[in-house]
């Protein structure tokens, strides 16, 4: 196979290159050393039946207009917020429970030992300017 360029890594950044690339019209060879691309955003069964990014599990830094651009959403994907946004069990049963929504943030996170005072609000993830993905189709 004649390739234009060669592409070392499957992760995010190699894929997007190369989908790019072929995108202007180049042919791209994209070599990856593990049996499966997505880097550190592969997703794999961590417990049988679980699914998950076992790494990047985000959007934070993603460039909206590569939606559009790659035609992602028209490729099946599917963008969600999920609600708690995390959970973090412990081995005594109990865990940590975090929220995206500002007003029900904190109730899962106990108070501070010896205290009814709670972590104060992580403010810089609620600002209204914050840049927003465009709503899935
Ligand atoms: C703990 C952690 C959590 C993160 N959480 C998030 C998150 O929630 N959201 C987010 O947006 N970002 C997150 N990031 C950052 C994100 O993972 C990286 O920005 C992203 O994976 C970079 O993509 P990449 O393609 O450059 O590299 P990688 O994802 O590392 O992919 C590199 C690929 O190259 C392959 N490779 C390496 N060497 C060779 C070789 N010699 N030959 C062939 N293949 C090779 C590897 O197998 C791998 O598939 C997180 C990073 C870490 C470490």
């Amino acid at each position: 196979m004649r390739a234009d360029v060669i592409v070392v890594g499957g992760g995010p950044d190699g894929l997007t290159a190369t989908a790019l690339l072929a995108k202007g019209g180049l042919k791209p060879l994209l070599l990856e050393r593990r049996p499966r691309v997505g880097g550190a955003a592969v997703t794999e069964e961590f417990h049988p039946g679980f699914r998950a990014s076992t790494v990047a599990h985000t959007l934070g830094p993603f460039r909206g207009s590569l939606l559009a651009e790659l035609g992602l959403l028209r490729q099946g994907l599917t963008l969600i917020e999920p609600e708690p946004r995390l959970f973090a069990p412990r081995p005594d049963g109990r865990g940590l429970l975090l929220w995206g929504d500002p007003e029900k943030e904190l109730s899962g996170v106990p108070p501070l030992p010896g205290s009814d005072l709670r972590p104060p609000r992580a403010a810089a993830r609620h600002d209204p300017a914050r840049p927003r993905l465009p709503a899935a189709a």
